[in-house]
Protein backbone atom coordinates (compact mmCIF):
# COMPACT_ATOMS: atom_id res chain seq x y z
CA UNK A 1 0.00 0.00 0.00
CA UNK A 2 1.36 3.41 -0.76
CA UNK A 3 2.54 5.45 2.13
CA UNK A 4 0.36 8.61 3.04
CA UNK A 5 1.90 11.98 1.29
CA UNK A 6 1.49 14.47 4.79
CA UNK A 7 2.53 18.05 3.99
CA UNK A 8 3.06 20.57 6.47
CA UNK A 9 2.96 24.65 5.68
CA UNK A 10 4.60 27.28 7.94
CA UNK A 11 4.02 30.91 7.51
CA UNK A 12 5.35 33.94 9.05
CA UNK A 13 6.96 36.93 7.85
CA UNK A 14 11.25 36.90 7.71
CA UNK A 15 12.86 36.33 11.06
CA UNK A 16 9.83 34.86 13.15
CA UNK A 17 12.05 31.42 13.60
CA UNK A 18 9.95 29.37 10.56
CA UNK A 19 13.04 27.69 9.49
CA UNK A 20 14.23 26.55 12.84
CA UNK A 21 10.89 25.11 13.38
CA UNK A 22 11.17 23.53 10.05
CA UNK A 23 14.16 21.72 10.16
CA UNK A 24 13.43 20.59 13.44
CA UNK A 25 10.20 19.32 12.58
CA UNK A 26 10.85 17.37 9.10
CA UNK A 27 13.82 15.83 11.64
CA UNK A 28 11.84 14.68 13.91
CA UNK A 29 9.01 13.64 11.23
CA UNK A 30 11.76 11.83 9.44
CA UNK A 31 10.53 13.92 6.49
CA UNK A 32 12.04 16.28 4.25
CA UNK A 33 12.46 20.35 4.56
CA UNK A 34 11.68 22.40 1.61
CA UNK A 35 13.46 26.55 2.42
CA UNK A 36 11.36 28.98 -0.38
CA UNK A 37 13.47 31.63 0.30
CA UNK A 38 16.49 29.39 -0.27
CA UNK A 39 15.28 29.38 -3.49
CA UNK A 40 14.25 33.13 -3.90
CA UNK A 41 17.81 33.34 -2.66
CA UNK A 42 19.49 31.07 -5.40
CA UNK A 43 17.77 32.93 -7.90
CA UNK A 44 19.35 36.44 -6.71
CA UNK A 45 22.17 34.63 -6.87
CA UNK A 46 22.43 33.65 -10.55
CA UNK A 47 21.24 37.51 -11.49
CA UNK A 48 24.33 38.88 -9.84
CA UNK A 49 26.54 36.44 -11.30
CA UNK A 50 25.41 37.16 -14.39
CA UNK A 51 26.14 40.86 -13.65
CA UNK A 52 22.26 41.41 -14.09
CA UNK A 53 20.31 44.07 -12.69
CA UNK A 54 18.03 43.06 -9.11
CA UNK A 55 16.41 46.15 -9.97
CA UNK A 56 15.70 45.69 -13.38
CA UNK A 57 12.53 43.08 -13.65
CA UNK A 58 13.17 42.33 -17.55
CA UNK A 59 16.62 41.87 -16.71
CA UNK A 60 16.20 39.57 -13.87
CA UNK A 61 13.33 37.47 -15.29
CA UNK A 62 15.68 36.66 -18.31
CA UNK A 63 17.19 33.92 -16.09
CA UNK A 64 14.48 32.03 -15.92
CA UNK A 65 15.15 30.93 -19.63
CA UNK A 66 18.51 29.22 -18.67
CA UNK A 67 17.80 28.24 -14.61
CA UNK A 68 18.15 24.55 -13.29
CA UNK A 69 17.25 24.79 -9.65
CA UNK A 70 17.64 21.53 -7.63
CA UNK A 71 17.45 20.89 -3.64
CA UNK A 72 19.12 18.35 -2.63
CA UNK A 73 17.99 15.82 0.13
CA UNK A 74 21.06 16.70 2.19
CA UNK A 75 19.84 20.44 2.05
CA UNK A 76 22.39 21.92 -0.28
CA UNK A 77 21.25 24.55 -3.30
CA UNK A 78 22.50 23.72 -6.29
CA UNK A 79 21.50 26.19 -9.65
CA UNK A 80 23.04 25.51 -13.04
CA UNK A 81 25.92 23.15 -11.01
CA UNK A 82 27.27 26.27 -8.50
CA UNK A 83 26.43 25.09 -4.88
CA UNK A 84 25.37 27.86 -3.00
CA UNK A 85 24.32 26.90 0.18
CA UNK A 86 26.26 29.09 1.52
CA UNK A 87 26.81 32.21 -0.89
CA UNK A 88 23.20 32.61 -0.89
CA UNK A 89 23.02 33.63 3.27
CA UNK A 90 25.65 36.61 2.56
CA UNK A 91 25.12 40.13 2.36
CA UNK A 92 24.66 40.85 -1.41
CA UNK A 93 22.22 38.17 -2.40
CA UNK A 94 19.97 39.12 1.18
CA UNK A 95 20.43 42.82 -0.12
CA UNK A 96 19.04 41.78 -3.37
CA UNK A 97 16.58 39.03 -2.62
CA UNK A 98 13.35 41.39 -2.07
CA UNK A 99 13.53 43.07 -5.68
CA UNK A 100 13.64 39.62 -7.57
CA UNK A 101 10.99 38.06 -5.01
CA UNK A 102 8.78 40.85 -5.65
CA UNK A 103 8.89 39.73 -9.83
CA UNK A 104 5.89 37.99 -10.35
CA UNK A 105 6.90 35.57 -13.41
CA UNK A 106 9.87 34.85 -10.96
CA UNK A 107 6.93 34.31 -8.12
CA UNK A 108 5.00 31.94 -10.65
CA UNK A 109 8.14 29.70 -11.60
CA UNK A 110 9.17 28.90 -7.86
CA UNK A 111 5.68 28.77 -7.04
CA UNK A 112 5.00 25.72 -10.18
CA UNK A 113 8.57 24.40 -8.44
CA UNK A 114 7.29 23.71 -4.94
CA UNK A 115 3.91 22.94 -6.17
CA UNK A 116 5.96 20.25 -8.60
CA UNK A 117 8.31 19.10 -5.39
CA UNK A 118 5.63 18.41 -2.65
CA UNK A 119 3.33 16.60 -4.72
CA UNK A 120 4.35 13.00 -3.98
CA UNK A 121 6.43 13.47 -1.28
CA UNK A 122 5.38 14.31 2.23
CA UNK A 123 7.44 17.62 3.73
CA UNK A 124 7.82 20.79 5.51
CA UNK A 125 7.72 24.16 3.92
CA UNK A 126 8.15 27.17 4.99
CA UNK A 127 7.85 31.12 3.45
CA UNK A 128 5.72 34.00 3.79
CA UNK A 129 3.13 32.65 1.41
CA UNK A 130 2.97 28.70 2.02
CA UNK A 131 -0.60 27.71 3.61
CA UNK A 132 -1.98 30.60 1.68
CA UNK A 133 -1.05 30.65 -1.74
CA UNK A 134 1.69 27.63 -2.38
CA UNK A 135 -0.32 24.98 -0.35
CA UNK A 136 -3.45 25.75 1.00
CA UNK A 137 -4.49 22.03 1.28
CA UNK A 138 -1.70 21.37 3.57
CA UNK A 139 -2.65 18.81 5.81
CA UNK A 140 -1.45 20.87 9.24
O1 LIG B 1 13.43 33.19 4.51
P1 LIG B 1 14.51 33.95 3.78
O2 LIG B 1 15.05 35.13 4.53
O3 LIG B 1 15.61 33.06 3.32
O4 LIG B 1 13.80 34.51 2.48
C1 LIG B 1 14.46 35.41 1.64
C2 LIG B 1 13.46 36.34 0.99
O5 LIG B 1 12.75 35.63 -0.02
C3 LIG B 1 12.39 36.90 1.92
O6 LIG B 1 12.83 38.06 2.57
C4 LIG B 1 11.28 37.23 0.93
O7 LIG B 1 11.53 38.44 0.27
C5 LIG B 1 11.42 36.12 -0.11
N1 LIG B 1 10.48 34.99 0.06
C6 LIG B 1 9.24 35.08 -0.50
N2 LIG B 1 8.38 34.03 -0.44
C7 LIG B 1 8.73 32.90 0.17
C8 LIG B 1 10.01 32.78 0.77
C9 LIG B 1 10.86 33.86 0.71
O8 LIG B 1 8.91 36.13 -1.08
N3 LIG B 1 7.88 31.86 0.20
Amino acid sequence: MAERIFRIAIDGPSGAGKSTIAKAVAKRLGIDYIDTGAMYRAITYLVLKEGLDPQNEEQSCSVLDHVNLELTIDGKIIINGDDVTRIIREGEVTANVSYIASYKKIRLFLVDMQREMSKNLSIVMDGRDIGTYVLPNADV
